[in-house]
């Protein structure tokens, strides 16, 4: 137990949010007539647990959502955002400026994949993904290729709930609400081959070749009307898809073949989920913009920031006369945000916390993989990472993983359900002792729940 976990229970307020007043609250992403009806509720955290407001501790496998990568609640973190809100709450960066953005900004390029050399700031993975979308729209038209307006995405992407980011996406359950999606979008298949690849330790083998449909869509629509191509270079949300050896490669290699952007979103596996500060960097393919988020600022306050080379950054910004980008946010840059970036960066750095998903990668494959007990049909992991995926109950599909996921939260650790298919993705500070909770619970668990 590190310092940050001793967090005395009884200095909790214990308080829980009362029946009658938990209407107001329209839950996003959640099931709000079931939670309502039984809370699961969250009161405090340090380290790498939370505290519910019944005093009991639970330990976070997820690092709340894949965020709080350096453990919650870190002093550094807490300080810096607490001086900063008393020195300069809030300042415009709309023709006006405040350093601590332009340094973080400098910070972040020197531990980008190369190339990558501008920052856009937003305040969320949604809006870094829109962001980028126009970004690449406003590149081909400030070089006379405004036809270009095509996205190419992947089925089960997940980037986000802007109407760009949900159009690309190709999460299904996220897209049949919502008819009017952005025109002019087609989708990759997606690189799960469960056949050939299930129980595969970090990259599958089999797969590379799923990225020459790309091809196919050039083709099919010519590449003079596709703007660029958005993959999670690890899929998280729909259920962890960690990418077949070469498929990446080969997609950076078609789109330079036509002149297609290659878009990176990194909102997951950004800042030290896959052992490197960037999975670009882990699988050693870099794209012409990298959209990221939550570890940015440890999830501490919202911060999202695209990263841009200095190609598509330069042809905008040297084609336009005035404002050259007409895009941004009230809060690009927040002070707030912009200091815990800047803490984060350095505790990272004294830390080592971008190497640590590296270094405990080979204890926590071999603590994964063990979890395939009865009902686990795939176990898929790399970096600080893993997706176990449950046989879904006959035309009940979730319903096993939702149960798995209600339990542990019960037997003190938090895992997050996705379809069936459980998630893990612990803070970083993670210790072997952790990963053996964590584990040990999970397997429990799997094993009671038919
Ligand atoms: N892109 C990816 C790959 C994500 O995983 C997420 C969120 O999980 C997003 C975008 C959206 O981020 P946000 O919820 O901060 O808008």
């Amino acid at each position: 137990m590190t310092a940050l976990d001793e967090l005395d229970p009884a200095t909790l307020p214990r308080v829980a949010v009362p029946a009658d007043r938990r209407s107001a609250f329209w839950m996003p992403f959640t099931a709000n007539r079931q939670f309502k009806a039984a809370p699961r509720l969250l009161d405090r955290a340090a380290g790498v647990h939370f505290w519910t407001p019944d005093g009991r501790r639970v330990l976070d496998g997820t690092a709340g959502l894949w965020c709080v990568n350096a453990g919650h609640c870190h002093p550094k973190i807490t300080e810096a955002i607490a001086t900063q809100a008393g020195v300069l709450d809030f300042a415009p960066t709309f023709q006006m400026g405040h350093s601590l953005a332009f340094e973080l900004a400098d910070a972040l390029t020197a531990i980008a994949p190369r190339g990558l050399e501008r920052i856009f700031f937003t305040n969320s993975g949604s809006e870094s993904v829109d962001t980028a979308l126009k970004i690449a729209l406003a590149y081909h038209r400030a070089r006379g290729e405004g036809a270009r307006t095509r996205f190419i995405g992947r089925e089960r992407g997940y980037h986000g709930v802007g109407f760009g980011g949900t159009s690309v996406g190709g999460i299904v359950g996220n897209r049949r609400q919502f008819a009017a999606l952005l025109p002019g979008v087609d989708h990759l298949p997606s690189t799960h081959v469960p056949s050939e690849q299930a129980f595969s330790r970090g990259q599958p083998a089999y797969g590379a070749h799923l990225s020459d449909e790309l091809e196919r869509l050039v083709a099919l629509h010519d590449a003079s009307t596709i703007a660029a191509v958005i993959v999670e270079p690890m899929a998280g949300s729909t259920g962890v898809l960690v990418p077949p050896v070469g498929y990446l490669e080969r997609l950076r290699k078609i789109c330079d073949a036509h002149g297609i952007l290659l878009i990176f979103d990194e909102v997951i596996t950004g800042f030290g989920r896959v052992g490197k500060a960037f999975a670009a960097q882990r699988f050693g393919v870099c794209p012409d913009l990298m959209t990221t988020a939550k570890g940015i600022t440890n999830g501490a306050v919202p911060m999202g920031a695209v990263f841009a080379s200095r190609a598509v950054h330069d042809a905008i910004v040297d084609a336009g006369s005035g404002i050259e980008l007409a895009h941004g946010y009230t809060y690009s840059g927040h002070p707030l945000a912009c200091a815990a970036g800047l803490a984060m960066l350095e505790l990272c750095r004294e830390e080592g916390l971008f190497e640590r998903a590296l270094e405990l990668e080979g204890y926590w494959q071999d603590a994964v993989h063990a979890l395939d007990v009865q009902g686990v049909i795939d176990i898929r992991s790399i970096g600080l990472v893993a997706g176990i995926e449950l046989a879904p109950r006959p035309g009940k599909p979730g319903a096993r993983a939702y149960e798995v996921f209600t339990r542990c939260f019960e037997s003190g650790v938090l895992v997050r359900q996705t379809g069936d298919t459980i998630a893990l993705s612990p803070p970083l500070t993670f210790t072997k002792a952790h990963i053996d909770e964590l584990v040990g619970e999970l397997r429990a668990v799997l094993q009671s729940v038919a």
